[in-house]
């Protein structure tokens, strides 16, 4: 029997792979989470990137893809990234590693899952002969990635809202220079959250959803947790060839990335710490000293890709930790989104803190530990690994400790030249980025306009 997956909050269908791939969100609100987690497969230190991604992945996608047709689009999504180990390992000091995870066309760590979501979502779509319109509002990083891997796909149109002058210029470019047709991007004028209000309004509207066929690729589709794990596993084989514990630390927003190293140990890894590295957003770290968890105003950091307060996939790890309790998740979910504070029963509060450590740094830290890095190593990092490196060293684990590197430098100037005096290099497939012509409509911050737009690209 293939494997399953259920809602956290247990009142939508049960479904196989490619329907949670479409559905994104389950009906009741809730994520979709495997009911099993499968074993895991023999990894080697010496094994190809895409063959290990095939062989952690095959369980999870049996019944809607076979092992042939996976490991095909594994193969080619990662045959655009810019190293031939994909993700590769470096050590920085004695015991403390770097995970890059930079090296994808768009230069931050979304790039490896959503390749292979991208094309994993075509073929479905191809399969039932349907066409959708992948809606989403970005700040910064999640828009380019999914832009880039949804360019040129036969049954997607892709539409991106972004803040109107409020995005890096680097980041608006890498989405509106690029020129394939099923591509649309929408400059607000309004802030982020208006992009993401209007998002959420035009699926609230049913009738609308259906008439353009909308879809996500946020990152609550477990689709790309699950592409996540795989670098987990190839991250502690490199370090650790004969399967010794290691110890990760992850800067985090949504808690998407370290879900997936949870999923890694629980399907086998042999994983010491996860540290759960927060900017000032620190509604996570909090929960860690106090078991409550209580969402603040968003502020505005050097590392903005993580500046949230309502952390989407924790939702997943408190429903594994309630003992799959879902009546009770479901409504611990209600009452933080009406009182904005929930505390959370003290065995799954144990549960939680036996396997992760929560950590934060503001933005001063951030500086100095991009500064510190480069004079001790010489290895430029950007601010949002700046943050995940400091969580490591505070970390009392006493195995190998790799810090994920999620997004190259270069994506963050201002921050990384105020922290070591120069300004970091694109990379050379970038190189033209400022000189291609962009490419974008603008609207005004109104829920009609929006739907206006995206019927006129389904005409
Ligand atoms: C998205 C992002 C993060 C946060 O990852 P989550 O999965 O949301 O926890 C961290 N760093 C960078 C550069 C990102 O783009």
């Amino acid at each position: 029997m293939p494997l399953t997956y259920v809602s956290t909050r247990g009142d939508a269908a049960e479904l196989g792979f490619a329907d949670v791939l479409l559905a994104g969100l389950a009906t009741d609100g809730g994520l979709y989470c495997p009911t099993e987690i499968p074993p895991l497969p023999t990894i080697t230190a010496d094994m190809p990137y895409p063959e290990a991604a095939t062989a952690i992945l095959a369980p999870y996608v049996a019944g809607s893809f076979d092992e042939v047709e996976l490991g095909a689009i594994v193969e080619e999504a990662y045959g655009v990234f810019g190293h031939p180990d994909v993700c590769p390992v470096v050590e920085l000091e004695d015991g403390q590693y770097l995970l890059d995870l930079t090296r994808g066309p768009t230069l931050a760590f979304k790039d490896i899952a959503l390749q292979v979501v991208a094309r994993l979502l075509d073929a479905e779509l191809a399969r039932r002969q349907e066409r959708v319109t992948v809606l989403g509002a970005t700040s910064g990083d999640t828009g380019s990635a999914a832009i880039n891997a949804l360019a040129g796909r036969e049954n997607i149109e892709v539409v991106i809202l972004h803040p109107h002058d409020r995005v890096s210029a680097v980041q608006r470019r890498q989405m509106t220079t690029v020129t394939a047709a099923n591509v649309h991007n929408l400059a607000v004028a309004g802030t982020f959250d208006d992009c993401q209000d209007l998002v959420k309004g035009a699926f609230a509207d049913a009738e609308f959803r259906a008439e353009v066929g909308l879809a996500a690729v946020n990152s609550i589709n477990w689709a790309r947790v699950m592409c996540q794990i795989v670098y987990f596993v190839t991250a502690a084989r490199a370090v650790r060839p004969n399967g010794e514990p290691v110890s990760f630390s992850v800067p985090t927003g949504n808690f998407g990335n370290v879900l997936s190293g949870w999923y890694a140990k629980r399907m086998g890894l042999a994983v010491d710490r996860l540290v759960v590295a927060s900017n000032r957003n620190d509604v996570l770290t909090r929960f860690f000293e106090t078991g409550t968890l209580e969402t603040r105003t968003v502020e505005p950091s050097l590392s903005p890709s993580m500046d949230i307060q309502i952390s989407s996939n924790f939702e997943r790890l408190l429903w594994e930790a309630s003992g799959r309790d879902s009546a009770a998740v479901a409504e611990l979910m209600v009452e933080l989104r009406s009182a904005g504070r929930v505390t959370v029963p003290d065995s799954w509060y144990r549960t939680v803190l036996d396997e992760f450590d929560g950590e934060r740094l503001d933005d001063a830290g951030t500086v100095a530990e991009v500064a510190s890095t480069y004079a001790a190593t010489s290895c430029l990092v950007d601010p949002h690994t700046a943050v995940g490196l400091e969580a490591a060293r505070r970390s009392p684990a006493a195995t190998p400790m790799i810090t994920l590197a999620t997004a190259d430098p270069a994506k963050f100037p201002d921050a990384v030249e105020s922290a070591v005096g120069f300004h970091p290099e694109l990379p050379a497939h970038l190189h033209d980025l400022f000189e291609l012509p962009e490419r974008f409509d603008k609207i005004d911050n109104d829920q009609a306009e929006v739907a206006a737009a995206i019927r006129k690209i389904r005409r």
